[in-house]
């Protein structure tokens, strides 16, 4: 992607290095936690042991790399491109003013308003605070274990979560899981990948207008995207971590499913174009 002179959001808290809740507890918390975990058959010593370590170095040790800064910067950046884009696209559809979400820089584990999480969670979008999570380790992840680097990719990500609080922002988001209530965990699981295609979809609609924009879009950088959506997809994923495919366990789509609505999004910029909801599930 082309960002040079592109400006940085200011949403962003960027809490690298300050850890999570649970690692400023102090000992009397960590005790505590501890306990619990004895009495759930955990072993408390390994926990304190890792909160020790989480705390020590998490508070006093961290500095970031010059490429962990560069990528802070991008996704600032990024987060800036959504704005822009949303602003418009709100205010054109009669929408209302667009409430810009937060974007919240994390190392290791972090308190959101959704209750804590930790790397291992991967980027994530927190509705009770409007909030975009992310530790900056998953892009090396992205790239190492996904097969699914590039600068673009990234971008993917972010404004996919972002297209999680344009959900929210709409009542999408309480609107589905308030019709999940009642359904069977297939069913479920099911208006869970409509969400999350239609999440990919919005991804695509930043990148079309913030290509009109900004002319950010270099060549390759479509197929860097287009690769993430697949290498993500539910199908991939769960033959790669368990051998075999639960199509009744997906909850984020296939990869077909996933490079199509980001497709979509990407070719025809429309907004119209993304009810994942309608549609007969196979036809997604
Ligand atoms: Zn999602």
């Amino acid at each position: 992607m082309k960002l040079e002179g592109r400006r940085e959001s200011s949403n962003v808290d960027d809490r690298r290095g300050k850890g999570g809740k649970k690692a400023s507890l102090g000992i009397g918390g960590t005790i505590i936690v501890g306990l619990i975990i004895w009495f759930m058959g955990g072993n408390p010593l390994t926990f304190l042991t890792e909160q020790a370590v989480g705390s020590f170095s998490s508070t006093s040790n961290y500095t970031p790399t010059a490429e962990e800064e560069a990528l802070a910067s991008f996704s600032k950046k990024i987060l800036a491109g959504t704005e822009d884009v949303w602003t418009e696209i709100f205010r054109q559809n009669g929408w209302g003013e667009y409430q810009k979400p937060r974007m919240v820089l994390f190392s290791g584990a972090v308190q959101s308003g959704c209750g804590s999480a930790s790397s291992s969670t991967g980027p994530f979008y927190c509705s009770a605070d409007q909030t975009v999570y992310i530790d900056l380790s998953f892009f090396k992840q992205m790239e190492s274990q996904l097969d699914a680097g590039g600068d673009f990719a990234y971008a993917y990500v972010i404004a996919h979560e972002v297209g999680h609080h344009v959900q929210y922002l709409l009542g999408t988001l309480n609107e589905v899981h308030r019709r999940q209530q009642g359904l069977s965990k297939k069913e479920s699981n099911q208006m869970e990948v409509r969400l999350e295609l239609q999440a990919d979809f919005y991804a695509g609609i930043w990148a079309y207008h913030d290509n009109k924009n900004f002319n950010s879009i270099e060549d390759g950088d479509i197929d860097e995207g287009l690769n993430a959506a697949s290498q993500i997809g539910d199908d991939r994923l769960q033959m790669k971590s368990q051998g075999y495919v639960v199509p009744d366990a997906f909850n984020h789509g296939t990869s077909a499913q996933r490079s199509r609505w980001l497709k979509k999004g990407l070719s025809t910029g429309n907004v119209a174009n993304g009810d994942t909801f309608s549609a007969a599930y196979s036809q997604l």
